[in-house]
């Protein structure tokens, strides 16, 4: 070694900015050539292996700038783009730019926000963010919380907080053990996968859910869950949390909040909801009443790479007090050195969820949220949702169309080939075959993205609109798209037929 050290993993100065520069014009160019471009390439594992070749792992280094130019060539070429205006799958949003400027200065200052001492400015903006994201959705900002990785962290965070209030005290001790009683969860039938991989993970098991059925809109029933509720009880069970869903993922369905969380207080259960989705929609005075009760949530999981644009990964949990998530997760152990010689206490990020060290993913979801303003969110927000009404409107006049469910910016609907109306119930069966299969089609196709949802027995294609590149005419588009290949498909499908 020079009595300078030189690395090969440090780049200089003017390597860095002649690299910064080109990858920021090649990102631009990408950008705006994103609605040119196919949502996806198509392309099969095995043809992707080839593109990518496959070298073992290089003895010795490579210059920078080739590394960097042949990474971007791989990414922009061959990857499915959810910031495409015709992306309506799932639901992933396209990314805010002001994201992905972010997350490059945050890896740049690289703060872990596991600690105060490690992260100062950096841990009072994701406190600024948490209680930002609380006066979003309208709830007190006394709710605290922690960013974590997305709607199944946010949500495994408050079940875990949840599970430590609600069972017996020694459980954190004692375990399972700690119970001679069945704990038992509430939960609807729409409610997302998450709910199984909490309970295995608390230990409860997958037979301590209650799957809650719903009324024919889709909600969970009220009067299902009391009973049930009243019947564990008297089976000897303990019931400890009830979950609300703010936004299913199939329909975009929003629970009655307020009566849940009477029947919660009623038999001192936690009350959380998951608003993974749907929650950001509060903030639009038009739909605000459709979360009343959010008020009296012991804890909300929210997703502000959904709803608010945050490129991945951004989610977030909120609790009402806060001291509950400090209850299941703060350790000192003796090698940290933190909260010494202060006059003020600082908050410690790794005492607020299962992560230590941590990234700053707070940075971009504080940015756009200044970018945009609440005034912008409510715009975008009800955009979105207006495009999806739009869908559902549209659909409902075709004749080749059946729009079937349309609740905040989730639109689901079906193609009926022309002279199939009548005697629908026959056909069923052969309609779910032909749907399923204009998804598939639609999906490697490259012109939309469509995901499915299955309503009352029916498979139908569906659209969520967390995009603020979707335009009207890409609405029209797709209407236009969709009949076009659903024609195809059903003679396809009716030639193999006969
Ligand atoms: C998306 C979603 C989740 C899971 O969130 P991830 O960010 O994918 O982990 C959970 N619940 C609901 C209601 C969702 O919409």
């Amino acid at each position: 070694m020079t009595r300078i050290r030189r690395s090969s993993i440090e780049m200089d100065q003017e390597e860095f900015r002649k690299i910064g520069y080109q990858l920021i014009d090649d990102i631009s160019n990408f950008t705006n050539s994103i609605r040119q471009r196919p949502v996806t390439p198509n392309e099969s594992p095995g043809e992707l292996q080839n593109i990518l070749g496959n070298s073992s792992l290089p003895e010795n280094g490579s210059p920078a700038n080739e590394l960097i130019a042949k990474a971007t060539d791989l990414l922009f070429n061959h990857s499915l783009l959810n910031g495409h205006p015709k992306f309506l799958g799932y639901i992933t949003s396209s990314a805010a730019p002001m994201g992905a400027i972010a997350d490059l200065l945050a890896a740049s200052v690289n703060p872990n926000v596991g600690a105060h001492i490690l992260s100062p400015m950096a841990t009072e903006i994701e406190k600024q963010t948490v209680k930002w994201l609380a006066e979003f959705i309208g709830v007190s900002t006394n709710y605290g919380g922690i960013l974590v990785s997305g709607g199944n962290m946010a949500n495994f965070t408050a079940f875990l907080a949840a599970r430590t209030a609600k069972a017996p005290d020694s459980f954190k001790e004692d375990g399972i053990l700690s119970s001679s009683k069945r704990l038992t969860v509430y939960c609807s039938k729409t409610t997302h996968a998450w709910i199984e991989k909490a309970v295995i993970l608390c230990g409860l098991g997958t037979k301590s859910i209650r799957w809650i059925k719903t009324t024919p809109s889709n909600q969970m029933d009220d009067t299902i869950l009391e009973a049930t509720i009243e019947e564990d009880i008297k089976n000897g069970c303990k019931p400890i949390i009830v979950i609300g869903t703010a936004g299913d993922v199939s329909t975009g369905v929003v629970d009655n909040l307020k009566n849940l969380s009477v029947i919660s207080k009623k038999y001192d259960l936690w009350f959380h909801v998951d608003g993974a989705y749907g929650i950001p929609a509060a903030v639009n005075p038009e739909y605000k009443s459709l979360f009343d009760g959010i008020k009296d949530a012991d804890s909300i999981a929210l997703d502000p790479h959904k709803w608010l644009y945050s490129p991945l990964e951004a989610g977030c949990t909120l609790v009402k007090n806060p001291q509950h998530l400090l209850n299941t997760y703060s350790s000192h152990p003796e090698y940290y050195n933190f909260n010494k010689n202060q006059d003020e206490i600082s908050q410690n990020y790794y005492e607020y969820g299962l992560q230590n060290s941590r990234g700053f993913r707070a940075l971009k979801v504080w940015l756009t949220l200044q970018q945009v303003g609440r005034s912008g969110y409510v715009k975008l927000i009800g955009e979105d949702i207006e495009l999806s009404k739009l869908l559902f409107q549209l659909a409902k006049k075709h004749q080749e169309l059946d729009a079937v469910t349309q609740n905040l910016s989730i639109t689901t609907f079906r193609y009926i080939p022309a002279n199939c109306k009548k005697d629908l119930e026959k056909k069923e069966s052969y309609l779910n075959k032909l749907n399923e299969e204009i998804v598939n089609k639609l999906q490697i196709g490259g012109e939309v993205f469509l995901s499915n949802a299955i309503v009352n027995d029916k498979y139908c294609l569906r659209a969520c609109i967390v995009n603020f590149r979707t335009s009207i005419n890409d609405i029209k588009e797709i209407i236009e798209i969709v009949v076009r290949v659903g024609r195809k498909v059903h003679l396809e499908l009716k030639d193999k037929k006969d």
